[in-house]
């Protein structure tokens, strides 16, 4: 089979290296990919997010399955493209992707099927929102209803701060992400996000993970795009996974059948449990980065036998196999990040890395120039490991770290610690 994966950053690394490992692939392309990527598949320049490029390229290219790594493809439809070409696909429909792109649109699905999440409001004009925040009080969520990078999310603590929120919002901060806002009731509880594969019908949950969304130790400073991430996650019990999946995923997914938008891709739900009880904080349609990378460790050579049944709809006949094992990704930044950082900065030791099923160096933002890796973005490279048990999992990501001599990085070393 050939293969070509969308997308250049750690989870599509991830995502690569798990089809790297089954005999199933013949050739693989990832486009554009990045210098890890470059050791093990072939990268290619592409306008990832043009359907009609993305389907030349895969007839030119023999390509029998195309595997979409982030949103913004999904969002313009370019799944929609390559399927009415012919071509199978793993990732949701444009009109599917709206769980994702929309949090209005999510918002209304759940009410429609009765789905737990935070109490809301949508709205197309300050004046209304801040009343509305008034009429509440706070702490409460403002967010800018469409797609804003993970940064369109403020929790309030004071009604004035919520009111600023409104204001930059309908200021165009988030550009026409933020014209309607959303505003939701503040929940209380531990997050924990859950991965399903959904072909249309069936659903097949394929694990729970945990990320560190916060910069500093102790999940403290400023939000970032992940500083880490472990799996399973303890607090999404075989009992909660249940209830989110019969009460919040399953008729989601009906309802999105039923309205002719029926889903088909994974869909990871970021949960909020409390009291044994899980609630929906959002929906994505596509793998979390770092999220991915813990699981497509754990799954390994599998992952391409699952992701292949789900975009040809036949997800009733498989069933994953799970080693009783943990995995660790932590995640290396270049000083600064998420603020300003320096680019360019060379990074030793990848080279001498040992690197097996249970330990891989997954590289998120890397070039190569003269034979030597550069960082080229803020999130640079994941330590990934697994292990019998998250200990294992943790003391052996930490080797791959300290084995990487990049004096102009950074990493938080204390990845899994509520779980720890
Ligand atoms: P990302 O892409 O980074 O996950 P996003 O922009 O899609 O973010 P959300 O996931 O909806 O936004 O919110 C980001 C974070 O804000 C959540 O992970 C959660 O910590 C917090 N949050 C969002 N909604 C609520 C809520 N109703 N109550 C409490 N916390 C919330």
């Amino acid at each position: 089979m050939n293969i070509l994966i969308l997308g250049g950053g750690g989870r599509e690394h991830a995502l690569a290296w798990a089809v790297m490992q089954n005999p199933k692939c013949d050739k693989l392309i990832v486009a554009p990919g990045n210098a890890g990527i470059a050791q093990i598949a072939e990268c290619a320049s592409l306008d990832v997010n043009n359907g009609g490029a993305v389907v030349e390229f895969a007839g030119e290219n023999a390509i029998d399955l195309v595997i979409v790594g982030p949103e913004a493809p999904l969002a313009a439809g370019v799944s929609d493209v390559l399927r009415n070409a012919g071509i199978p696909v793993f990732g949701p429909s444009q009109d599917a992707a709206r769980l994702e792109v929309s949090k209005s649109f999510t918002k209304e699905i759940c009410a429609a099927v009765n789905a737990p999440t935070a109490g809301y409001g949508h709205f197309t004009d300050a004046a209304a929102a801040k009343a509305h925040v008034r009429a509440n009080g706070a702490p409460i969520v403002v967010k800018a209803d469409g797609l804003a990078a993970g940064k369109g999310v403020v929790v309030a603590e004071t009604v004035a701060a919520a009111e600023n929120a409104i204001d930059d919002m309908f200021g165009g901060a988030f550009g026409g992400a933020g014209a309607e806002v959303v505003i939701e009731e503040f929940m209380t509880g531990e997050e924990a996000s859950f991965f399903v594969l959904v072909d249309g019908t069936d659903i097949l949950p394929i694990g729970t993970a945990q990320d560190h969304k916060r910069v500093g130790a102790g999940d403290t400073g400023p939000n970032t795009g992940g500083m880490g991430a472990y799996s399973p996650a303890p607090v999404l019990t075989d009992e909660i996974a249940q209830k989110a999946l019969d009460q919040i995923i399953r008729p989601t997914m009906a309802e999105m059948a039923r309205r002719g938008t029926p889903y088909s891709g994974v869909l990871y739900a970021g949960l909020m449990i409390e009291s044994g009880q899980p609630r929906l904080v959002e929906y994505n349609v596509r793998f979390g980065d770092p999220e991915c990378q813990v699981l497509m460790m754990r799954l390994g050579a599998q992952a391409l036998d699952l992701i292949h049944a789900c975009a040809e709809g036949r997800l009733n006949e498989m069933q994953v196999t799970w080693a009783n094992d943990h995995a660790m990704t932590v995640v290396l930044a270049a000083q600064g990040y998420p603020g300003a950082y320096t680019k360019g900065t060379p990074i030793g030791g990848l080279d001498g890395l040992t690197e097996d099923s249970f330990t891989q160096m997954f590289h998120a933002g890397t070039s190569q120039d003269d034979g030597r890796f550069i960082a080229t973005g803020g999130r640079v490279l994941n330590a990934t490991a697994r292990g019998a048990t998250l200990a294992e999992a943790a003391e052996r990501a930490y080797a791959l770290v300290d084995a990487v001599d990049w004096p102009e990085g950074f990493c938080r070393r204390d990845i899994g610690w509520r779980a720890l």
